[in-house]
C-alpha cells in the first residue's frame, strides 16, 4: 500500500476500534448483559457511535481521501479501501449528526423493548418503538438517496452492493414459482418427523463445540456462547463470537445452529489478518456471509458424506437418543421440509418463503403502504397465502425475528441471497475437488481452502459481484439453486 493509503489507513484507525468495542457491546447486550443494564449501556453506546461518525466524518479524511483518488493503478486493497470508506462515507455524511446519535440510541434498548414484547407475546408494546425506528429508516434512506434511486434500494445496497429490487424482484417471483408447487408434492409424501429427543444441554454443549471445531472454528480465536437468536459477531480475525442455543427436546436445532454461525464464523477467522482494525477487515456483503454459512449449515452439514465420519460420536454422546437410529434416519429426519411458522426453525426448501413474507413488507414499509399497527394482520395473510400456516399469536408471528428492533431493514434477502450464492459456489468447488470424497473423509480442509483462497482472505476488499465473477465466471445466477432445491426436494 503506497503512502497516501496508509496515512488514510492511520486516520482511521479510531473509527475500527470504535467499532470493535461496539460489537463487543451488541454482542454482550445479547448475551451477558444484565436486563436492566439497557438504559444505561445505550447512551454510552449513543456516545460511543457519535464518537465514530466523528472520527470517520472530518476534513482530514476527506483530504486523504482525495489524495489518494488522485493515485493510478490502485490494487486491489487500495480499490476496496477507497470503495468502502466513500461508501461509508457518503452515507453518514448526508445525516445530521444528532438525528444520527438518537437513531443510535434509539437502536440500544430496541432489542430489550422486542425480547419483552416477545415473551408476552403483545406486538403493541414494541410497536412504538418499531414505529419510530421504521420512521428513521425512511428518512435517511431518502437522505442518502441518488437521484431517482428508491428508499428501500438504499437499503438494500447496504447489506449487498450492487443488488436492488430490480434484480430481486424476479429472483422472488422465481422461488415462489417453483418453491410452491414442489413443496406441496414435499408435503404430500412426507418424510418422518423427528420425535422428542430428551437430551441434557451440558452434553449439547460439549457436542456443539465438538462440531464448531470440526468445521473449522479455531476456538483461540473465537468464544461460543448462548443467546435466544443465534448470530455471531467478529470484532477481528483473532476474536470473532459464536452464540447458538440449545433446546432440551430438540438437540437438531442447536446443532444446525452451531455449524450456520460456525460458516460465518470462520469467514470472519479467514480474513486476512492484514486487513484486522482497517475497514477492509471482516466479511464482505451480508447475502456473501449468509452465504458461508449455509454452506456449511445445509449444502453440505445436511449431506450424508458430512455426517458419516462423526454420526457414531452423535450417537455415543446421545446413545438413548440416537443410539438405535441408524444414520438413513438421521438423514431423513434432518432434510424433512415442512411448512411451518419460525423461520429460524424452517427447513432449507420452505426458508426462502419466510423470507419473502419478510421482503414484501419491508418493501411495503417504506413505500408507506402498509403501517406498523398493520403489521401483525399483514404478516399473517402472507403467511396463508405462501406457506398455508396462520400464527396463533404475535410471539410465533410479526415478533419472532430480532432485526427490526436492531434497524435492519434490507438485511433479510440477503438470507435468500446467501442460499442462492452457497449453491453457485458449490457447483463450481465440485468441478475442481471430489467434495464428497473428502467430506466422507472428514477432512474439511480443502473445502474451508477454496473458501479462504476465493472468499474469506478478501473481506471487504472486493465485492460480492466481483467475487462470483472470478470464482465462478459468471455473475449471480439464481438457477443453480433453484436446480438444486428442485433435484434434493424431487428425490
Ligand atoms: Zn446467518
Amino acid at each position: 500500500m503506497r503512502e497516501s493509503f496508509q496515512k488514510l489507513q492511520e486516520h482511521l484507525e479510531k473509527v475500527s476500534a470504535l467499532g470493535a468495542a461496539l460489537a463487543l457491546f451488541s454482542w454482550d447486550s445479547e448475551t451477558l448483559a444484565p436486563k436492566k443494564a439497557a438504559e444505561y449501556t445505550s447512551k454510552a453506546v449513543g456516545i460511543l457511535s457519535g464518537e465514530m461518525f466523528g472520527a470517520l466524518i472530518n476534513d482530514t479524511t476527506k483530504e486523504c481521501m482525495a489524495r489518494c483518488e488522485q493515485e493510478k493503478d490502485l490494487d486491489v486493497e487500495e480499490k476496496g479501501l477507497l470503495r468502502v470508506l466513500k461508501r461509508q462515507f457518503e452515507e453518514l455524511e448526508k445525516l445530521p449528526r444528532e438525528e444520527y446519535e438518537a437513531y443510535q440510541t434509539l437502536l440500544a434498548k430496541g432489542p430489550s423493548v422486542w425480547y419483552e414484547a416477545k415473551e408476552k407475546k403483545d406486538f403493541s408494546l414494541f410497536a412504538p418503538v418499531l414505529k419510530e425506528i421504521v420512521e428513521y429508516n425512511r428518512r435517511f434512506a431518502a437522505l442518502r438517496a441518488e437521484k431517482g434511486q428508491k428508499p428501500y434500494d438504499v437499503l438494500l445496497g447496504d447489506y449487498e452492493e450492487g443488488f436492488t429490487m430490480e434484480m430481486l424482484d424476479p429472483f422472488f417471483a422465481e422461488l415462489k414459482k417453483e418453491i410452491v408447487p414442489l413443496l406441496r408434492h414435499v408435503e404430500e409424501n412426507p418424510l418422518p418427523k423427528a420425535p422428542l429427543r430428551h437430551c441434557s444441554i451440558e452434553k449439547q454443549r460439549e457436542f456443539n463445540r465438538f462440531l464448531a471445531e470440526y468445521v473449522g472454528f479455531d476456538f483461540e480465536r473465537g468464544v461460543l456462547s448462548e443467546t435466544e437468536h443465534p448470530f455471531t459477531d467478529g470484532l477481528h480475525s483473532y476474536d470473532v463470537r459464536i452464540a447458538t442455543h440449545y433446546f432440551e427436546d430438540n438437540p437438531e436445532s442447536g446443532i444446525f445452529s452451531t455449524i450456520h454461525e460456525s460458516g460465518h464464523a470462520l469467514y470472519e477467522q479467514q480474513v486476512n489478518p492484514a486487513y484486522n482494525l482497517t475497514l477492509l477487515g471482516g466479511g464482505g456483503g451480508c447475502g456473501l456471509h449468509e452465504s458461508q454459512s449455509r454452506f456449511f449449515e445445509n449444502v453440505i452439514g445436511r449431506s450424508e458424506a458430512f455426517w458419516k465420519p462423526i454420526y457414531g460420536k452423535l450417537q455415543d454422546t446421545f446413545p438413548e437418543a440416537y443410539g438405535s437410529l441408524p444414520l438413513e434416519g438421521f438423514l431423513q429426519e434432518i432434510n424433512r421440509a415442512q411448512a411451518s411458522l419460525i423461520r429460524t426453525e424452517a427447513d432449507e426448501l420452505t426458508y426462502s418463503l419466510h423470507i419473502l413474507v419478510r421482503y414484501e413488507l419491508e418493501k411495503e414499509l417504506m413505500e408507506g403502504t402498509v403501517q406498523v399497527e398493520e403489521l401483525p394482520r399483514a404478516w399473517n395473510e402472507k403467511y396463508r397465502e405462501y406457506l398455508g400456516v396462520v400464527p396463533q399469536n404475535d410471539g410465533e408471528g410479526v415478533l419472532q425475528d430480532i432485526h427490526w428492533a436492531s434497524g435492519l431493514f434490507g438485511y433479510f434477502p440477503s438470507y435468500a441471497l446467501g442460499s442462492a450464492i452457497a449453491s453457485q459456489l458449490f457447483a463450481c468447488m465440485k468441478r475442481q475437488m471430489p467434495v464428497e470424497e473428502y467430506l466422507e473423509k472428514g477432512n474439511l480442509l480443502p473445502i474451508r481452502e477454496f473458501l479462504r483462497e476465493h472468499v474469506h482472505q478478501w473481506g471487504k476488499a472486493k465485492t460480492t459481484v466481483e467475487i462470483l465473477r472470478e470464482t465462478t465466471g459468471e455473475d449471480f445466477n439464481a438457477g443453480y439453486y433453484v436446480q438444486y432445491l428442485k433435484e434434493k426436494f424431487g428425490r
